[in-house]
């Protein structure tokens, strides 16, 4: 039987490949200042006005001369003392030699330095107690960026190193896509609000705040529709509305066959929506397509498998989106310590926790029980096993592929 073919059941690939051939990024922008960047997305390359360090300097607290000069047992005459900030535009001639600091800008007549911890001080007689090459212990002008060299493409997400370089090149106002506006909606008549008295038959919902939490991760506006009972008409009230004031209107729950839920009827009548059976576990039923002036993506109720599959499916649509060039999530090879069950036909996404063992290999082990409504097997994990749509049984001491979970999940 060829898995991959199974009947009904969608490629997780195939998903997201549709998925993102579907999306216009986004094209308002925004100038904002360099310290409210964060996360944002780069709508404009940046290039450097400035080379990077700006000038030749010293990369230690040492001795500065010609490179003719620097050679073992030699004694060199002390001319000047040069501070970071401060450029001595006196000459050196040979013979002679600078007193010189980290960072402090090299004088034009010299272009090596020994650290202080290789000479011998007496006065200003600088003996020195080894050789050294031609340009050691500097820092060339531009050796970071040069003058012209662009340092971020568009489509950048601007990361804490970024900052700095953007800063480092002069840059205090930055040009950025305008963040995306996301409506989240919980749907059931069994959920309740945390903080709210429970009734018979209840239980506190979890979905909302997860993506909620996960979304903060990304550069958007969240608009919390809160709880919305099946019902006909305060669904379709609450769809309408969102899509309205949303860019994609996120849902959770009420896309599998449930006779009490209405999400389907009320989707199909709004707009123009695709209900698949994902080949993934956890997470089959998910649903996407376009609202009238929105797109809509509907997660699958249970909790694992809302969180799994907003990781996987809606993170890289919201990311295309708000106009950040693709990033493909790191995936890494890893030994199981546990054998795990698996039938061929589905991309599983397991839960664990790898580690590096005493040989110095990495390995996994599973957190538990891998139901799709059992969340502490996330909150215990540090990645996804990830399990091949074809594989079936895995024994304990073969490879598996290991996804860490990154600042979205943690
Ligand atoms: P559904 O697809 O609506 O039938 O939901 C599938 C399962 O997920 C059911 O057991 C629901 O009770 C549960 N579920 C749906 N939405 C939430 C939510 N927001 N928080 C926690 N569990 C949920
Ligand atoms: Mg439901």
């Amino acid at each position: 039987m060829d898995h991959c073919a199974m009947p009904g059941l969608t490629p997780v690939d195939q998903a997201l490949d549709t998925l993102l051939s579907e999306i216009t990024p986004i094209s308002k922008t925004e100038e904002i200042p360099l310290d409210a960047a964060m996360g944002r997305v780069l709508a404009q390359s940046v290039t450097s006005q400035l080379n990077i360090p700006p000038a030749d300097n010293s990369a230690m607290d040492g001795y500065a001369m010609k490179a003719q000069d620097a050679v073992s047992g030699k004694t060199l005459k002390q001319v000047a003392t040069v501070f970071a900030g401060h450029p001595y535009t006196g000459q050196v001639k040979s013979g002679e030699c600078v007193r010189i600091m980290t960072g402090a800008p090299l004088p034009e007549d010299v272009d090596t330095v020994i650290m202080q911890e290789n000479t011998e001080a007496d006065g200003e007689q600088i003996t020195l107690l080894q050789d050294a090459k031609s340009g050691s212990c500097v820092r060339n002008a531009g050796e970071d960026i040069k003058t012209g060299q662009c340092v971020f493409e568009s489509g950048r997400r601007i990361r804490a190193s970024d900052i700095g370089l953007l800063a480092s090149v002069g840059c205090a106002m930055v040009t950025v896509y305008k963040p995306i506006t996301v409506a989240i909606l919980s749907t059931g008549d069994e959920l309740k609000k945390v903080g709210e008295p429970l009734s018979d038959g209840q239980f506190y919902e979890s979905n909302g705040p997860t993506l909620k939490a996960a979304l903060s991760k990304l550069p958007l506006n969240i608009i919390d529709y809160g709880i919305i009972p099946d019902d006909l008409d305060l669904l379709t009230q609450a769809f309408s509305d969102a899509n309205k004031k949303a860019d994609v209107v996120i849902t959770s729950g009420g896309v599998s066959v449930g006779d009490a839920d209405y999400t389907k009827d009320v989707l199909e009548a709004l707009g123009k929506i695709q209900f698949w059976k994902l080949a993934i576990k956890p997470g089959k039923p998910f649903a996407f397509g376009h609202l009238s002036d929105s797109y809509f993506i509907g997660l699958p109720g249970n909790p694992v498998s809302a969180l799994v599959t907003l990781h996987q499916l809606a993170r890289p649509m919201l990311r295309k989106l708000s106009g950040a060039v693709a990033e493909q999530p790191l995936r890494m090879s890893a030994i199981t310590v546990d054998a795990l069950k698996k039938s061929p036909g589905r991309t599983d996404f397991q839960r664990g926790v790898y580690t590096v063992n005493e040989k110095g290999q990495l390995e996994v082990k599973a957190t538990g029980a891998q139901g799709s409504g059992i969340l502490s097997s996330i909150s215990a994990a540090n990645c996804y096993i990830v399990l091949e749509q074809e594989r079936g049984r895995v024994e304990s001491g073969e490879t598996v592929t290991v996804e860490p979970f990154d600042e979205f999940l943690t």
